[in-house]
């Protein structure tokens, strides 16, 4: 299966650091929260390195080094990351919308808005992580 990703997506899976695969498990509401993540770890450190970039309970869990220098630590950048985390948290993986909540799917914990959560189930089963 080939996903096309918008350029600002595109510019981030540029920067996996081999050995790790080429994609974002992430669905498209989070691009948006993503792109501005690039932006701003771009800026701290021009050639930082992504391992990997998923969503974990329905978190964003983003794992990047500040280069591919061993040892690489940057406050800032960590602190970036962690922001771009827990905006995650409330905001909708399928449209972006904010005030997000987290719901169970088959033991799966997705990130979503009220609307999308009915579409998706209508049944739903309301966590309160
Ligand atoms: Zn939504």
């Amino acid at each position: 299966m080939t996903t096309a990703y918008p350029p600002e997506i595109q510019r981030i899976i540029d920067r996996v650091a081999p050995g790790w695969p080429e994609e974002l498990e992430v669905r498209p509401g989070w691009y948006p929260l993503l792109a501005r993540l690039d932006e701003r770890l771009a800026a701290i450190a021009p050639n930082y390195v992504l391992q990997q970039c998923k969503s974990k309970f329905g978190a964003l869990s983003f794992y990047a080094e500040p280069s591919d220098e061993p040892w690489s630590y940057d406050e800032d950048f960590n602190e970036a990351i962690r922001t771009a985390e827990w905006e995650s948290v409330e905001t909708c993986e399928e449209c972006g919308a904010a005030a997000a909540r987290q719901y169970v799917f088959n033991l799966w914990v997705s990130t979503l808005c009220a609307e999308h959560a009915a579409v998706i189930s209508p049944a739903v089963d309301e966590s309160s992580l």
